[in-house]
């Protein structure tokens, strides 16, 4: 096929992003050929056949029947319940949980297939800071450290500390605790022997650079050390802690409890999560995470069959490692240790991780211990099924935030402090759900936090719906100067509490972002004429732009097989999916094919000529759709008119009002 006539096919960099590694096709495509995905699966799923198919229990649902089907011809697989399918690199992604690349990586290596370096890196001889290279300093060290604990009469303090605190040998060896020696050049010099080059030793932060004296020492001296790994269990970065008994005038370790490692080409602190490979399967088997402060907490609790645990690495959850935790659950329970500091930072931040869970619908609990408590503390005096009873009762971070502003307040309606608590309820919920992104679940959750509020305060629904509204404009226009009339005259500094709601960065991320379409049927259709009827491809270019999609998945699979097109390559099932990296999208193509194999062929032309022929159609709804949504924002923005609007959002929704 030729390349006439779609030069408007949109191959803008973002989308053209999605036709990924078209100069690796040919690896990806010889290992497509060598790996047979019934192989690949069934070391992970017991399958049997079932007719033309093979069938086995879903590994990412609780099933009980075998949801999960494997296409041999079409090496493809599918779980129904789940809705989500693909081909042996979208299996691995998700199986291991990790980027495509890395699944790449796996697959290549199992298969015996070179792969080209993946950033042009080290062109005509190795370059000592390739990746690869880093990750083998750090899985020496960690093997380093580790042998030093075991075995070496230097580590004596550190393995009595250890006993102390109760961290048994088991635990020792599934989080490959550490040692590091008092010393200078402990690291170093083994380094040296074993042919490390410094500088590559200094990159991952295992040496420290003296510029005056331009040379390298230990940074980890007299140290436990705590291996923090990628999901692929591969030592990225150390956190080591200070041993009592060690503690020396001349320590050089500045005698912070805690030193981790720096930012590097490895490890970025705020967006990994302590112990994560380790805590994946029974991430999935208890059908969430939980997130705590420290390293011993975690080991803890992993210790006492608590495996869900992770933490992080000295800094809040945030942003950074939502794209990390979305790959194994979509909730979350932020577990926080008892000491009033600590607690205060969350309630700073929470109003940010709120509207940044919403928007990314993960749901988020927090549980906060006991003072005093942390969980390594709960669990030892205590035991796990205490600490799993305090987690059952973990509140949802909304009602936590509720119940930290009113505390003890539900009898004195009217009061000064109960108005500053609604105010600072309705600026969390000014936050988390902002107007412009609401779906129906959002505008549910709105109305009842609003009618259960209204209930222990005494006001009215609609006042606080009014005083909502007012708070949004007031975050959107961010107009310092005039807040709006607070509620009830009472609250004395109605400043300061929108500036506690924290204003400046959580709203635009969920206000920008709009909600991510599903595929429409036509879509679906045009994707499976594509698939099934290749021959009337060249129509379909002529007449479709990737924007004609209402989905991101479909217009990216558009994209892909335009280029495929464009290259003159054949457009089969298995040449569009190689040329696909987005799980969605791929999972999209799965479905589309099954879907369109089952179509009879019989009234193609018909078909073509029905999602070519409401094309004009299609795109002046795709403008209408936007105009309506721009007005419904301006409708928000202004108070009087807002009930109004709200009745319109509630007819589109299919109701007749507001949600009891
Ligand atoms: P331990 O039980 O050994 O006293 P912990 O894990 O309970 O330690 P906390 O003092 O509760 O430690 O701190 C929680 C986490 O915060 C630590 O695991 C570590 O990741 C980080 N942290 C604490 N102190 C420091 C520090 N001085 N520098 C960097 N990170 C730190
Ligand atoms: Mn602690």
């Amino acid at each position: 096929m030729g390349g006439a006539a779609r030069s408007f096919i949109d191959l803008r960099p973002e989308v053209r992003r999605a036709v990924a590694y078209l100069d690796s096709q040919d690896a990806k495509e010889q290992i497509r050929q060598t790996i047979d995905i019934v192989d690949l699966v069934g070391g992970y799923v017991a399958l049997r056949r079932q007719g033309r198919n093979f069938v086995g229990l879903c590994p990412w649902h609780d099933d009980s029947r075998p949801s999960f089907t494997v296409n041999q011809e079409r090496q493809s697989f599918k779980c129904w319940v789940c809705d989500i399918g693909g081909d042996i690199f979208s299996f691995v992604m998700k199986a291991e949980g990790v980027e495509f690349r890395e699944a790449l990586e796996m697959l290549a290596e199992r298969a015996g297939v070179e792969l080209r370096p993946s950033h042009g890196s080290g062109e005509g001889g190795e370059n000592p800071f390739d990746r690869k290279n880093l990750f083998r300093a750090m899985e020496w060290a960690e093997g380093q450290f580790h042998r030093c604990l075991l075995r070496d009469p230097a580590a004596e303090p550190a393995r009595r500390y250890l006993a102390d605190r109760g961290i048994n040998s088991d635990s020792v060896a599934r989080f490959q605790l550490g040692f590091a020696p008092l010393q200078w050049s402990w690291l170093k010099d083994r380094g040296a022997e074993a042919g490390f080059n410094p500088a590559v030793l200094e990159r991952v932060g295992l040496l420290i650079r003296n510029e005056d004296k331009g040379s390298v020492y230990d940074r980890y001296r007299g140290r436990l050390m705590f291996s923090i790994r990628d999901v692929r269990s591969r030592p990225i970065a150390f956190g080591g802690r200070i041993l009592p008994e060690l503690v020396k005038d001349d320590d050089g370790g500045g005698g912070a409890k805690y030193i981790n490692s720096p930012e590097t080409p490895l490890f970025s602190k705020s967006s990994q999560l302590y112990a994560l490979d380790l805590a994946r399967d029974a991430v999935r088997d208890e059908g969430g995470l939980l997130v705590m402060e420290g390293y011993t907490d975690v080991i803890m609790a992993h210790q006492h069959g608590v495996q869900h645990a992770v933490a992080v690495l000295g800094t809040a959850l945030g942003d950074k490692h939502i794209p990390l935790v979305r790959r194994f659950t979509d909730s979350i329970t932020l577990v926080l240790d008892g000491d009033a500091a600590g607690q205060n930072r969350t309630m700073d931040i929470l109003d940010n991780l709120l509207a940044l869970f919403v928007e990314n619908e993960v749901e988020l609990r927090i549980l906060s211990l006991p003072t005093g408590a942390d969980p390594c503390d709960v669990i030892l005096s205590q035991g796990s099924e205490a600490f799993r009873r305090l987690l059952a009762n973990a509140d949802d971070a909304l009602q936590y935030k509720i119940n930290a502003v009113t505390n003890g307040l539900a009898s004195a309606p009217g009061t000064h402090r109960a108005a500053q608590a609604v105010e600072a309820i309705l600026a969390t919920l000014a936050r988390a759900l902002p107007a412009a992104s609401a779906t129906s679940t959002a505008l549910l959750r709105q109305e009842q936090v609003l009618s259960r509020i209204g209930k222990q305060f005494g006001l009215t629904v609609d006042v606080l719906r009014d005083r909502l509204t007012a708070l949004r404009r007031e975050k959107r226009t961010k107009l310092a100067a005039a807040p709006p009339k607070p509620i009830i005259n009472a609250v004395a500094d109605p400043n300061q509490l929108l500036h506690e709601a924290g204003e400046d960065q959580g709203g635009q991320i969920a206000a920008e972002s709009r909600p991510a379409a599903r595929p429409t049927a036509w879509d679906r259709e045009v994707l499976q004429l594509l698939l099934h009827h290749p021959e009337r491809a060249p129509e379909l270019f002529a007449a479709i732009a990737a924007d004609d999609f209402a989905s991101e998945s479909a217009r990216m699979a558009y994209a892909a097989i335009a280029a495929l097109d464009a290259e003159g390559e054949p457009l089969t099932f298995s040449a569009w999916m190689n040329a696909l990296e987005d799980v969605k999208a791929k999972s999209l193509l799965v479905d589309c094919d099954e879907e369109g194999s089952l179509k009879s062929t019989a009234d193609v032309d018909l078909r073509v000529r029905d999602v070519v022929g409401n094309l004009d159609r299609r795109r002046r709804d795709v403008v209408e759709q936007s105009q309506i949504a721009q007005f419904r924002g301006k409708q928000f923005a202004e108070p009087e008119r807002e009930d109004q609007a709200l009745l319109e959002f509630y007819r589109m929704l299919g109701q007749k009002g507001p949600p009891e």
